[in-house]
């Protein structure tokens, strides 16, 4: 009864669609109210048991004005507000490090460069959050990050992991994003040894009540259950299509399936949730693991699906702890989702990390590289994304989660 799992397309169609003409869902929006109750209603139809909420409070954001400025060459750049620092306004001399996708590659050129200490640090990339406790160590007065997007869009990305109430802090310095084409000014300028940047960050961060979702498909033998997950929440601007409605829409189609009785029950319960505020710093998923420690311990694997997939077909990436590792490259080769890539789950910037953490053998399964090219902005619409490929990742995805909840103790 492992036998993969098959999804309708127009099933998860129907809910990509649904979830992208609620529009953006970022914490504390109407959106994300809106969201939430299509989750609940959909659990609820396809007869999940103990349909319920659990209470998350987290810390918001609201934007407000922000600036960018070059005052000696009279430039102004379009800027946002860089979510998770701290509000206030900063003119300072300006040093540009480059960029990448980590610590490492946006600080290699540290040594040669001035310190950053009293000094306003320009960097670009997709996952700031990399850097961003590192630059408050090293003494920063400011941060211009540059958004990698292109059509000088300015993705809406948080600095850091500031929203859990339990711990996440606000970064001590104000920051700023701006596009990548507006930048090259302020490239310009910095070359040619102009080097005094002010920037202005307006901002609250209110305290917002939101809840983790939760439904169960009992099975055979009570006792053990698996938790497959998608978060309902996106970032700050856009539809979220591909982060995540892809994943969720996968989620709510294996609901379907399950109703439809053409997903054989399991050994072990089901227990479906879709987790808040992920943007803010996995909260939703954090919160369930402290609220639930007791029961993690009867918690046989989780199965987390997050931006699964958009209209590029990328790379099979399986993101895993290790004491899963084997078993589940195994199991996604025999269902044709031959992993191509495995990236260390302790790590993973989403939902399974707080599994992990705790113990829980847990998988990621998604298509990335390449990265979603308007990741976290307004680019991230319905068009972009291609049921099938969405289908195919969620099959691999829940047909993993399946083959754990029959899979004999392990
Ligand atoms: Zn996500």
């Amino acid at each position: 009864v492992t036998g993969p799992v098959s999804l309708l397309d127009a099933a998860v169609g129907r809910h990509l669609d649904a979830l992208c003409e609620i529009g953006n869902r970022f914490v504390g929006t109407r959106g994300e109210a809106q969201a939430r109750e299509y989750v609940l209603a959909c659990l609820r139809q396809c007869g999940l048991e103990r349909v319920h909420t659990e209470p998350v409070t987290v810390r918001g954001y609201a934007a407000g004005d922000a600036a960018c400025e070059l005052p000696a060459w009279s430039l102004t750049l379009a800027a946002d507000g860089f979510q998770g620092t701290a509000v206030g306004e900063v003119q300072a001399e300006a040093v540009f490090l480059g960029g990448g996708q980590s610590a490492a590659e946006i600080l290699a050129h540290e040594s040669r460069l001035p310190s950053l200490r009293g000094r306003i640090a320009v960097f670009q990339s997709y996952w700031p959050w990399e850097v961003t406790a590192q630059l408050a160590e090293r003494g920063v007065a400011g941060v211009v990050l540059i958004s990698e997007l292109p059509d000088d869009r300015i993705a809406a990305l948080p600095a850091g992991w500031y929203g859990d109430l339990r711990g996440g802090e606000v970064l001590p310095y104000p920051g700023v994003v701006v596009g990548a084409g507006s930048a090259r000014g302020l490239l310009s300028a910095l070359a040619a040894g102009e080097t005094s940047v002010r920037l202005r960050h307006d901002a609250s961060y209110p305290r917002v009540e939101t809840a983790n979702l939760l439904g169960e498909v009992p099975g055979d033998e009570r006792g053990e259950h698996v938790v497959v997950a998608a978060h309902y929440d996106t970032f700050r601007v856009g539809d979220g299509a591909h982060d995540n409605a892809s994943g969720l829409a996968g989620l709510l189609a294996f609901a379907d399936a399950l109703a439809a009785g053409t997903v054989a029950r399991t050994r072990r319960t089901l227990q479906f949730a879709s987790f808040a505020a992920e943007e803010l710093g996995l909260c939703g998923a954090r919160e369930y693991c402290r609220a639930n420690a007791a029961s993690l311990s009867s918690c046989a694997a989780m199965v987390n699906l997050d931006a699964i997939a958009w209209q590029v077909s990328g790379r099979r990436c399986l993101v895993v702890s290790a004491d899963l590792e084997e078993y589940a490259t195994e199991r996604l080769r025999a269902d044709g989702w031959a992993p191509e890539l495995i990236m260390d789950g302790r790590t993973a910037g989403s939902d399974m990390a707080p599994f992990v953490a705790a113990g829980v053998p847990s998988a990621w399964c998604w298509l990335h590289p390449p990265q979603h090219v308007y990741f976290a902005s307004e680019g991230d619409t319905r068009e972009l994304v291609d049921v099938k490929l969405v289908s195919r990742t969620a099959e691999a995805a829940c047909g993993l989660a399946v083959a754990l909840a029959n899979e004999p103790r392990r």
